[in-house]
């Protein structure tokens, strides 16, 4: 049998962890061609042992030349790439049939386009890349013949949910909108008075899901909502007012698709990444994940709720953007991951990240989504400001 070979950049990561234990269960179908990270050298060093890859690629050059030199004697036959260069290079070799874009945020951005010029299937984690170039994104992978697989849980339960022949759009399948669910998140019932006090560790303290620490983040903001609104209207050519957020706090429904005669077709799956990502490597076949199967006598009982905008004001703030277009995701996205990191790093409260992205938004113009280069120079101009702000907040 043919093995797909998958080169997975951010492999030390959650969903690279997950990956990998997925891989490791159907050695006949998959061989990793090439693992990366940006400098948790010990980690890749050991993944690198386990799974063999031809090639390893490393963000910072520095943690690459140490990585480089203990591979050395135990894997000589692996190549050590560093800086955005080598992970684009690995994104894009001819022997890896699938890419997992599991890097988190901005960072992902060059590395995952390179995988759509290639024409790779895409296994799309890396949400915050589409979110900040979604235009100039869907462009390279139809141009290139790219295949895009979404494993954001609940774009992938959308994807499950929709025709699969969807050629003919919307209106043809009698699409009617997405219902596009969520945890709520650690603080769906913390009083709002105590908001400003929470700490790192407490808003990383997800209810259902283990995630990397910036998701984490977002997930309690309920940015990580926002920005999937955003994901959502890229991935499947729609409008925001297409798209309502339901908060189901048991995180069972992976969201839902509801049609014009009246039905709601829903994914249901335990709280598992490795379900997604078993459903993108093996699409449009099915394989087991490792992940528990559903009890529906233990769940017993699903909620729905509708979000509260106050409470959320990043939420509000994302949609926003998503309404206005052009490059005002891409300033969201920035002014988030600048302030979501002096918040993890202490210099903020928690509810000055939404200070911060408000102000950022209000103070940088967007423009159209012309080029790449629009793209990354707002994405500096809003780090600068959001950076500003933030030094401004944390003098008084
Ligand atoms: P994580 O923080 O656990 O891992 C991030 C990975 O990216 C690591 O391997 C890290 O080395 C790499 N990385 C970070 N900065 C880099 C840089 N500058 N250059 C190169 N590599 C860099 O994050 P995660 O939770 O695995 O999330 C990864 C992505 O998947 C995010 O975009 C997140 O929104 C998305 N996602 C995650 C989950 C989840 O359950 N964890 C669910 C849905 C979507
Ligand atoms: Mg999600």
């Amino acid at each position: 049998m043919n093995t797909k070979g998958v080169c997975i950049l951010g492999a030390t990561g959650s969903i690279g962890i997950n990956t990998l234990d997925v891989i490791a269960r159907h050695p006949q179908k998959f061989r990793v061609v090439a693992l990366t990270a940006n400098s948790e050298i010990d980690r890749l060093y050991r993944q690198c042992l386990e799974f063999r890859p031809a090639y390893a690629a490393m963000g910072d050059e520095h943690a690459a030349a140490l990585l480089a030199d203990k591979l050395k004697v135990p894997l000589p036959e692996t190549q050590v790439l560093s800086g955005v260069s080598g992970l684009e290079q690995v994104a894009s070799l001819p022997q890896a049939d699938y890419v997992m874009a599991a890097i988190v945020g901005a960072a992902g951005l060059l590395p995952t386009l390179a995988a759509a010029r290639a024409g790779k299937r895409i296994l799309l984690a890396n949400k915050e890349a589409l979110v900040m170039a979604g235009a100039i994104f869907m462009d390279e992978v139809r141009q290139h013949g790219a295949e895009l697989l979404p494993i954001d849980s609940e774009h992938n339960a959308i994807f499950q949910c929709l025709p699969a022949a969807n050629k003919g759009g919307w209106k043809q399948a009698g699409v009617r909108r997405i219902l596009l669910t969520s945890s709520g998140g650690p603080l769906l019932r913390t009083p709002m008075g105590a908001l400003s006090g929470v700490r790192p560790d407490e808003a990383c303290a997800h209810p259902n899901w283990a995630m990397g620490r910036k998701i984490s983040v977002d997930s309690a903001t309920m940015m990580n909502k926002g920005l999937e609104v955003i994901e959502a209207c890229w991935l499947f050519h729609t409008t925001p007012e297409q798209i309502e957020v339901v908060i189901h706090p048991q995180s069972v429904v992976h969201s839902m698709v509801e049609y014009e005669d009246g039905s709601i077709l829903a994914q249901l799956g335990s709280p598992d990444m490795r379900i997604p990502i078993a459903h993108a490597m093996a699409w449009p076949e099915r394989m087991e994940s490792g992940a528990d199967h559903l009890d529906l006598f233990a769940v017993a009982r699903l909620d729905f709720e509708a979000p509260d905008f106050e409470r959320f004001p990043c939420l509000r703030h994302a949609c926003e953007a998503a309404v206005t277009g052009g490059t005002a995701a891409t300033i969201l996205n920035a002014a988030n991951e600048v302030a979501v990191a002096a918040f993890l790093e202490k210099q903020i409260l928690f509810t000055d990240i939404a200070r911060v992205i408000s102000d950022t938004t209000a103070a940088t113009k967007p423009r159209p989504m012309g080029g790449l280069e629009d793209i990354l120079e707002d994405d500096q101009l809003a780090r600068i400001a959001a950076k500003n702000r933030i030094a401004e907040i944390r003098t008084y």
